[in-house]
C-alpha cells in the first residue's frame, strides 16, 4: 500500500468480512491477559494469519470483547479460535452478542473452538467470547468475523487531507456481489490513496478554483453498465463498472484519474463545450499523472503520428493536448479548462491562447515527429 504522507485512513475498520463506517471507533477489551506478541487487536484485524494469544489459561467469566462503536445490523458473526498449528482452541466458552454493549443475549457455545451466529439484521453493539470454566491451557482467538452484508449495507467512508481541505470518499457496495465486495474492500485503501493523492494534483494542474470544488466523493459500483462504459461522473458521484474493474485491473488507476478530472471539471451552465476537448482534458491528465510503466500510457506513446486524430477524444487527444502544452504553451490545459468552465470557449479560443488552431497544431506535430516536411 502506498499511502500518501498527508493521508489518514484510520477511519476504516475492517473486521473479518465486515467493515464499519467512519466515526465508528471499534474498541477491543480483554480481561484475559495477552501474550506480548499476540495483542487482542489481532482477533479483529481481518487477517486469519494473526491471533490473540492469552498468556495463561482463561479463568471462568474472563472474556475478550469487541465494541463496534456504532451499533451495526448484522446477519452473521463467526468466531474462530486456535492457532494455525491446531493448538490453543478455546473450549468451554460462549459467543455472546449485545445490542447495547451492556446486556448480552444470544449465546452460542464454541464447539471445537468455533461458533457461528446467524440473524436477520439484528442490531449488535458488542460481541464477546467468554470463558465458562477455568481453562487448562492458553487460548488463541484467530478472528471474530462479521458477514459482508455489513459492508454492503453501510459502505465504507475514508478520509484524507488536501491543501484545500478535508476530503472524504464514501464507497457504496450495495450492488456488488458478495465475494467481490470482499475483494474490492481489500483494494479500498489503495483506491482511496489514489483519490487523496491525485485529486489535489488535478486541481493544481488545471488551476481549478477550490471554491465550490467537491470535497466529498461518492463512489458507487454498478454491475449492470453497458459494455464499453467503464465509468461516469455526475456531480460528486463517480460510478464505476464492476465487470470492467474485475477484468481490467491495470486500467483502474487511470480510469480513476480520468473520472476524478470530470469531478474537478464540474462544468455546467451555458457555453460551448466540445466533447472531444472535455474528454481529452480528462485523458491528458491521465497521461500526465500515470507512471511511465503504465500500459495505457505506453500505448499512447506508440500512437502513429500520421494516424493521430485529436477529435478522437481519448488517447489521441491526450497525446495531442500534452504535446501542444509542452511546446511553448505552458498551462494550456488549465487555460482551456477555465474557458470551458466559464462557458467562454469558442473556436477562436485556441488561436487566442496559442496563436494557432488545432489543425495547424496537428500539422506542426506531424512535422516535429518527422512525418511531414
Ligand atoms: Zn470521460
Amino acid at each position: 500500500m502506498n499511502h500518501n504522507p498527508f493521508t489518514t485512513l484510520a477511519m476504516t475498520l475492517c473486521l473479518g468480512f465486515g467493515a464499519l463506517t467512519a466515526g465508528a471507533k471499534m474498541r477491543i477489551e480483554s480481561s484475559i491477559p495477552a501474550d506480548k506478541h499476540h495483542a487482542p487487536s489481532a482477533a479483529a484485524d481481518g487477517d486469519r494469519g494473526t491471533w490473540f494469544q492469552s498468556s495463561r489459561p482463561p479463568r471462568a467469566g474472563e472474556h475478550l470483547t469487541l465494541h463496534l462503536g456504532a451499533p451495526q445490523k448484522l446477519t452473521s458473526v463467526r468466531v474462530l479460535s486456535g492457532r494455525p498449528d491446531g493448538g490453543g482452541r478455546f473450549e468451554n466458552a460462549l459467543l455472546e452478542l449485545s445490542s447495547d454493549g451492556k446486556t448480552y443475549s444470544a449465546a452460542i457455545p464454541l464447539e471445537r473452538g468455533e461458533a457461528e451466529w446467524h440473524g436477520d439484521g439484528e442490531v449488535v453493539a458488542s460481541i464477546r467470547v467468554r470463558a465458562l470454566k477455568e481453562g487448562t491451557a492458553g487460548v488463541a482467538i484467530r478472528e471474530i468475523a462479521m458477514d459482508d452484508s455489513v459492508l454492503r449495507s453501510v459502505g465504507v467512508t475514508l478520509s484524507g487531507e488536501a491543501p484545500f481541505g478535508r476530503l472524504t470518499a464514501e464507497c457504496n457496495f450495495a450492488e456488488v456481489p458478495g465475494d467481490y465486495a470482499v475483494l474490492m474492500r481489500d483494494q479500498l485503501d489503495e483506491t482511496a490513496a489514489w483519490f487523496f493523492n491525485f485529486y489535489p494534483k488535478i486541481v493544481a494542474m488545471l488551476e481549478a478554483p477550490t471554491q465550490g470544488l467537491p470535497r466529498a466523493l461518492k463512489i458507487r459500483f454498478r454491475n449492470d453498465m453497458q459494455p464499453g462504459v467503464p465509468g461516469y461522473v455526475s456531480g460528486q458521484t463517480m460510478t464505476l463498472s464492476i465487470p470492467h474493474i474485475l477484468r481490467n485491473p491495470d486500467d483502474v488507476r487511470g480510469l480513476f484519474i480520468h473520472e476524478l478530472t470530470h469531478v474537478v471539471q464540474g462544468y455546467g451552465g451555458p457555453g460551448e463545450r466540445p466533447g472531444w476537448l472535455v474528454e481529452g482534458l480528462a485523458e491528458a491528465l491521465r497521461y500526465k499523472l500515470s507512471p511511465a510503466d503504465d500500459p495505457w500510457r505506453q500505448a499512447v506513446d506508440r500512437i502513429d503520428p500520421e494516424k493521430l486524430d485529436y477529435h478522437n477524444a481519448y488517447r489521441d487527444t491526450a497525446l495531442f493536448l500534452s504535446w501542444v502544452e509542452a511546446h511553448n504553451n505552458p498551462l494550456l490545459l488549465a487555460k482551456l479548462n477555465r474557458a470551458l468552465k466559464e462557458g467562454s470557449y469558442t473556436e477562436q479560443t485556441w488561436s487566442d491562447l496559442t496563436g494557432k488552431n488545432p489543425d495547424a497544431w496537428l500539422h506542426e506535430y506531424r512535422i516535429a515527429r518527422g512525418k511531414l516536411k
